[in-house]
């Protein structure tokens, strides 16, 4: 086994467990990983069996790691306050983004997304042609979808499954908060933002046919989570008392929240510019 078939399938593995481990009904099937040799940015999702099969290339796994080599060198060129700071090795970042990736594949099973698209898998990136393997289903710019969507909602719908995904895999990955674990939400939040960066380098020059929401919006949607973060357990407390409301003392207090906001918020927000760069998309901003 090469050593990205050993990455791929460690952290797909790491993935369920840690799937498991936040989700109180353990996931549902033993995923089936099929790497593909090639240097393209290749992952995809699909019904197999009961289960599900997940395809990635080897270069997913290179890729993501020469990104995150790429993006520590021009951070290190910054000045100290705006540098991306890692928790340990660099190959652990790109782990950890492929850990994410992975996390957010099983969503789209766990969620039940192959019911609503009919089967068909959801291509995060990359082309099958010329791979010589069969794919089950083609990627969907045409779901076969359930009627309650109007034929003019159709094309949004991916976009949502996408979304969804997305915030299943961020919760799953993240953890619950605490005040001690900001400096690990900014590192995994981090991490996600690479994947989502290189996913959009992947969708540029096909605007007609993407699958995937704007990166700027799936963004938005992981720091507008990671603003609401502090405040869940108070939330869930009070739902587990059955009160109708959030008492104040609940509350984390206002300077918990704006030193949390400049630990995690804004730096990840600040590394997205470093980030895209990093993987060539030079006009992000
Ligand atoms: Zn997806």
């Amino acid at each position: 086994m090469s050593e990205q078939e050993d990455r791929l399938q460690i952290t797909l593995d790491a993935a369920v467990e840690r799937y498991d481990d936040r989700v109180s009904v353990p996931f549902a099937a033993s995923p089936a990983l099929r790497v593909i040799p090639s240097d393209t940015f290749y992952a995809y999702v699909f019904p197999l069996g009961g289960g599900l099969g997940i395809d990635a290339s080897t270069g997913t796994a290179n890729q993501i790691a020469q990104a995150w080599k790429r993006a520590l060198d021009l951070s290190t060129n910054l000045p100290p306050e705006r540098q991306i700071e890692l928790l340990g090795h660099p190959d652990h970042a790109a782990d950890m983004s492929l850990r994410w990736l992975m996390q957010h594949e099983l969503n789209h099973f766990a969620i039940g997304h192959f019911r609503i698209t009919g089967s068909a898998g959801l291509l995060e990136a990359g082309d099958p042609t010329g791979f010589g393997i069969a794919t089950q289903g083609a990627a969907p710019p045409e779901l076969p979808v359930e009627s309650f969507l109007a034929e003019d909602e159709e094309h949004w719908l991916s976009y949502c499954l996408e979304l969804q995904a997305d915030q299943d895999a961020t919760e799953i990955f993240l953890g619950a908060y605490s005040a001690e674990n900001w400096k690990l939400f900014r590192y995994y939040a981090t991490s996600v933002l690479m994947v989502i960066l290189i996913i959009e380098r992947e969708e540029r020059g096909k605007e007609t046919s993407r699958t995937h929401p704007f990166a700027e919006t799936r963004l938005f949607m992981l720091l507008a989570y990671l603003t609401e973060l502090p405040f869940i357990p108070a939330y869930k407390r009070a739902e587990r008392e059955g009160l109708d409301y959030v008492p104040e003392e609940y509350l984390p207090s206002d300077s918990e929240i704006s030193d949390y906001r400049a630990a995690v918020v804004e730096p990840v927000f600040a590394s997205s510019q470093i980030l895209a760069e990093a993987v060539g998309l030079t006009d992000f901003w």
